[in-house]
């Protein structure tokens, strides 16, 4: 049943007599009750109060009953609000103009209130139901708006990882190729002078020797560091990197990196060190420290001749990052592969026959944008390159 207290009518009505008629009737039956006595304070009525039917008079001066439906029934605000006609017994005729024009039913004068009520209630109870339904067909839709949107959401992370299984297999087929192929240099090495150790060793000059045992010595280091960047390459995601945070003194760091790349580097004594004087303390992972640096330090010791000489500058700045420098007096990078050559695999085209997975700068870049720092490469070709590195690493004590 449709509750009276809970809904708003508006009765339209240029007779003062006959509005309050109806009026007094509809009040007593519990409606709250909004008047006009034309038709445009009908429209304007209608937008401001918003009542949940209107009861509209046909015959009235300047706008007549048809002409305020009509205009009610094309604006948005008020054109879902339910409109019926008071007609007079003589009016009959009009019944049809009145639906035409948009009206649900019709009640004559003089009024048969039983009638009336059970019109209004109708109409109430019929616009409710209306509403009900489109609002839970509005929820409906919204659903499935929803549920598509999130399958398609589905489909794309799908897609998405179906790209990724993609590439990763292409990757491996990729690393395998450029691994065993570079493998193969460095162990022929190894075969060829421990071979020439094994057979010829008691004719061999102390100095030839320590040859063998050289290059042996730098084929492990070149196998060695092919390890380790395979390693690094399997790494598919910067967040799957571990971070490792100590405190260490800036002058113990540079003392730890200096012992690292003479034990890590074949061509140590190509390098020079020039350490700033600072007391400062630092938060930083030094392995991960230690394997840039050693990336940019063989890379210049690699892309240049001995004896030139590969300049390793740290310091500290002034907003606590720890800044190093690596320079070379090398080939040089084209200066149109300079920001392709963190790319994975990507090797510039004047590098020769020196070897490389070109992964080396690529892993250099990953590990710097986990530890929140910037790598940036400078080069001229045919004289030389440098890489300037800022990492920041401010103590928290
Ligand atoms: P790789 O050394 O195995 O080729 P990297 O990833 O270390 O691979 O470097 C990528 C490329 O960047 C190198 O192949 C080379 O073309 C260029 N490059 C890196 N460092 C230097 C350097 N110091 N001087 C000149 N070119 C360099």
């Amino acid at each position: 049943m449709v509750d009276s207290s809970k809904h708003t009518l508006l009765i339209v009505d240029d007779n003062p007599v006959n509005l309050q008629v109806i009026v007094d009737f509809l009040h007593s039956e519990g409606f709250r009750v909004l008047t006009a006595r034309s038709g445009q304070s009908a429209l304007e009525r209608a937008r401001y109060g918003q009542p949940d039917l209107i009861l509209l008079d046909v015959q009235m001066p300047e706008m007549d009953g048809f002409e305020t439906c009509r205009r009610l029934k094309s604006d948005p605000q008020t054109g879902a609000i339910p409109v019926i006609f008071m007609t007079a017994l003589s009016e009959t005729d009009y019944k049809i103009k009145g639906f035409e024009v948009g009206a649900v039913d019709y009640i004559i004068k003089p009024f048969q209130y039983a009638e009336v009520l059970a019109r209004v209630t109708t109409h109430l109870r019929i616009y409710e139901l209306t509403h009900n339904l489109e609002q839970l067909a509005e929820r409906r839709t919204a659903e499935l708006a929803r549920s598509l949107e999130r399958e398609r959401h589905l489909a794309q992370e799908l897609e998405r990882a179906l790209d990724k299984e993609r590439e990763l297999g292409r990757l491996k087929t990729q690393i395998l190729d450029v691994v065993s192929h570079e493998f193969r240099t460095p162990l022929s090495v190894i075969t060829q002078s421990s071979s020439i150790l094994q057979n010829f060793y008691p004719r061999l000059t102390a100095e030839k020797r320590l040859r063998n045992f050289k290059r042996i010595n730098e084929a492990v280091f070149a196998i060695d560091g092919l390890l380790s960047d395979v390693a690094l390459i399997n790494v598919r995601n910067n967040a799957d990197i571990n971070l490792k945070y100590a405190s260490i003194q800036f002058t113990d760091l540079c003392q730890k990196l200096k012992s690292m790349l003479v034990t890590k580097v074949a061509e140590s004594d190509r390098v020079r060190f020039m350490v700033e004087a600072s007391d400062a303390l630092l938060a930083t992972d030094q392995d991960k420290v230690e394997r840039i640096l050693l990336q940019l330090v063989s890379n210049g010791l690699k892309f240049s001749e001995a004896p030139q000489i590969v300049d390793v500058e740290l310091g500290i700045s002034d907003d606590d990052h720890l800044v190093i420098q690596v320079s070379d007096s090398g080939i040089g990078i084209p200066e149109n592969e300079q920001d392709k050559i963190f790319d994975l695999f990507y090797r510039a085209k004047n590098v020769g026959v020196r070897r490389g997975l070109g992964v080396g700068l690529h892993i250099v870049a990953q590990l710097v944008e986990r530890l929140g720092g910037t790598v940036e490469a400078e080069s001229t070709i045919g004289q030389g390159s440098t890489f300037s590195l800022r990492l920041p690493c401010e103590a928290d004590i």
